[in-house]
């Protein structure tokens, strides 16, 4: 006997391994994937409990004991731990991280599953107090009542609150001492188990549809379908046929949606059809929201959970089917601390649980397609549209050859005159928020650029401003130039400038512009496009904001007004991007009735890329996208990590990757190429220096071995301290 006994905890810092502790009595019984407070340095943290052991490297004198257990019961099943320990060892990210970005913020700070937290609640004199009146004399205090007032009879808990008005408490104080609200503690009430009633109807499915379910009904347990389908084919129908089997057999659905795809119109058509309350998850949710649809989820009462990339690590005691819907969204890949793929992990877990796991595409990603030539998924492919639409027609204008003015070339003014004529809705595309690209001097040749990043500032006209889009600096537009003083002019168009252009050339016509500044307003991007949905705007110009999930049902013409950056692009991924967002926008145009059009502006017209895609459409384009790769081996032929560092000093950031290197070229790998260190495609963002190293090989396991040493390398490195770095495992921006 006394072997200590030694809990093995996994803590938010970012270094690469478990911690252990010693238990004490009080903390001995403490469960596998529950939490426990630890000293940590001179912190006290909270960590979750990844193991129970008797042996340990620690010396029994620097051995510290563990303080408080914080669960009775494990917060994280078997499978929860499994998940997170998978995506650690798989993206060479700190396992005590990972369970932090599982974990709703609340549990995070080691809250109670079931917290008591202060309520404000409103009284009876609070009830008849005037708020209008009130709000002369004190307008924030107005604005707490009538909040609080809002959340009615229960009140509001303090989290929310905070998340609200993030300086209420000043406001409260006399608040309550005048009575007119009270303060009390109530425990978080669970969420309303979703109440089932039977969904409406849809449409029969046509023969590809049927052919799709019955594909994927006939095989039990684990099979990664892609399903392949043209937009508007059907793909959503067919999820919902797979998610009302799931839920017959009282299993939970979990749906995988990129950011912009979360929509209400998604929400209502799951609700309306399945009969089922969808339990929503996304990153505005407050912390009190997020705590309670992630413990309806963990107990087995919410059946159906909808949700952008962190949803993936839900915890889903009952899964049935995991649904990735529009797979080859970036937004589905985490592009910061853990740079996780959702769809990826979505495949893994689906594995591990025998269940399977729908990825779906109008435009798959070249790693899905291969896959399907593979055997590891199965394709299934859904050739037209569903019902009556038929395919919009694609036509080309090409810029050298028409006038054009603010952007606008008269073939698509003329076509938008005749489309919104004839009752139709367009929508004009175009990836370029602001005004104006660039500021330039109209006699040197100067133009605004960001002092802190390597990059221009955008002419935001409206607001009089210049911003830069890489770290949101901003400043007053210039009057002059500040090299020789002549008149600065803007330079190319952004989505405002297009507006203004469209509001000049159609004054009667209602025009709503969609991209992340005029919808910055809560509730401003659901009732803009509530407006473009009921057909009460003519013309809709927009971002990519505009071109997922939803659905426009006047929409005819789809015009997109600059594709040319893609065209050149130096990612190896350039053409498949370029073709996956045209193809996405273009499949908003066209109804039942009537069929839709898209007009590409671009000046070069000749490049074979616009015959392939108008010609054999995205199918084209990833076919010869597929060969390339194989050639020059890029993925998904070879494996890529990226090694990222940044610092205020280039030198610090460049050191640490030629340490990297060092490390990578001693292991002598021939399926190993070591590319960099380079400069950062924006090599200065906010005041910092950025470079990076890329890793790529055709062998996997050996890429992972390597990045598994050299992660704690670079942990260890003391060097590394002044320079903040990350790896990369599948990147997805590169250039
Ligand atoms: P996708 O998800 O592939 O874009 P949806 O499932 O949203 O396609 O379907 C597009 C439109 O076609 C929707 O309005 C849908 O109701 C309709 N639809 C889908 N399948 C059928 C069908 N079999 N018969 C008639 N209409 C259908
Ligand atoms: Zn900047």
């Amino acid at each position: 006997m006394n072997s200590p006994h030694i809990l093995k905890v996994a803590v938010n810092v970012p270094l690469s391994r478990e911690f252990d502790y010693r238990a004490t009595e009080g903390t001995r019984l403490a469960p596998v994937g529950g939490r426990v407070l630890v000293p940590f340095g001179r912190q006290r943290l909270v960590g979750v409990i990844t193991e129970h052991a008797v042996e340990t490297d620690v010396p029994a004198a620097k051995l510290r004991r563990a303080i408080e257990v914080l669960d009775d019961e494990p917060l994280l099943t078997v499978e929860d731990l499994w998940l997170i320990r998978f995506t650690s060892s798989y993206y060479h990210h700190p396992i005590g991280e990972v369970v932090a970005a599982a974990l709703p913020a609340l549990l995070r700070q080691g809250r109670s599953l079931h917290p008591t937290l202060q309520h404000l609640a409103i009284t009876d004199a609070g009830e008849s107090t005037d708020i209008e009146t009130l709000a002369r004399r004190a307008p924030r205090q107005a604005e707490l009542l009538e909040t609080v007032r809002d959340a009615g009879g229960n009140g509001i808990d303090i989290e929310s609150l905070a998340e609200l008005l993030p300086n209420w408490s000043r406001a409260g104080k006399p608040l309550l001492a005048k009575g007119l609200v009270t303060r009390f503690e109530a425990r978080l009430a669970g969420e309303p188990a979703p109440a089932a009633q039977p969904g409406n109807p849809g449409p029969d499915l046509n023969a590809d549809q049927q052919l799709a379910l019955a594909t994927i009904r006939n095989r039990d347990g684990f099979t990664a379908y892609v399903l392949d389908g043209v937009t508007g084919s059907g793909k959503t129908e067919v999820y919902l046929q797979l998610l009302r089997d799931v839920l017959a057999d009282a299993k939970q659905a979990l749906v995988l949606v990129p950011e912009i795809g979360l929509t209400p119109q998604l929400v209502a058509r799951l609700q309306d059809r399945l009969g089922v309350q969808p339990t929503v998850l996304h990153s505005r949710l407050s912390n009190v929201e997020r705590l309670r649809a992630w413990r309806s989820a963990r107990s087995g009462a919410a059946k159906l959970i909808v949700g952008t990339r962190s949803a993936v690590f839900t915890p889903l005691p009952d899964i049935g089917i995991i649904v990735v819907d529009e797979e080859h969204d970036p937004s589905l890949k985490q592009q910061e601390g853990l740079r996780y793929s959702a769809r990826d992990l979505a495949i893994a877990r689906a594995r591990y649980r025998d269940v399977p796991a729908i990825l779906g595409s109008a435009t798959p990603t070249l790693e899905s397609l291969q896959h399907c030539r593979t055997g590891n998924h199965t394709r299934i492919v859904l050739p037209q549209r569903a019902g009556a639409a038929r395919p919009p027609a694609i036509r080309l204008v090409d810029l050298s050859r028409v006038t054009s003015s603010d952007g606008l070339s008269d073939t698509l003014a003329n076509a938008i005159e005749s489309h919104v004529d004839a009752g139709g809705q367009a929508l004009i595309f175009l990836n370029r928020r602001g005004y104006a690209p660039t500021l330039i001097c109209a006699a040197c040749g100067h133009v605004a650029e960001c002092a802190r990043c390597d990059s221009r500032m955008t002419v935001h006209a409206r607001a009089g401003q210049l911003r830069c889009h890489h770290c949101g600096a901003a400043r007053a537009l210039d009057d002059a130039c500040t090299h020789c003083g002549a008149e600065m002019r803007p330079l190319g168009e952004g989505t405002q400038r297009l507006e203004d252009a469209l509001r000049s050339r159609f004054p009667s016509r209602r025009i709503e512009r969609i991209d992340s500044d005029s919808t910055q307003q809560k509730g401003a991007i659901d009732a803009a496009l509530a407006l473009a949905e009921q057909g009460k705007a003519d013309i809709l110009v927009g971002t990519q904001m505009l071109s997922k999930g939803h659905y426009f049902p006047q929409l005819t013409l789809v015009g997109i007004v600059n594709a040319d950056q893609g065209l050149f692009g130096t990612d190896f991924r350039a053409s498949e991007r370029l073709a996956q967002s045209i193809v996405q926008v273009a499949g908003r145009a066209g109804r039942e009735d009537r069929q839709g059009e898209v007009i590409i502006q671009t000046a070069y017209a000749a490049n074979p890329f616009w015959q392939h895609l108008i010609e054999g459409g995205y199918a084209k384009i990833a076919a010869d996208a597929l060969t390339e790769r194989e050639q020059t081996r890029w993925p998904p032929f070879s494996w890529l990590a990226l090694v990222r560092a940044a610092a205020h000093r280039k030198s610090d950031a460049y050191a640490l990757l030629e340490h990297a290197r060092r490390y990578v070229g001693a292991r002598q790998l021939d399926a190993l190429r070591i590319l960099g260190p380079v400069d950062a495609p924006l090599a200065r963002k906010a005041g910092r220096y950025r470079a990076q190293l890329l890793l790529q090989s055709t062998d996997r396991k050996a890429l992972h071995n390597t990045l598994s040493g050299l992660r704690p390398e670079l942990e260890n490195e003391p060097t590394a301290r002044k320079v903040r770095w990350s790896i990369d495992v599948d990147p997805i921006e590169l250039f």
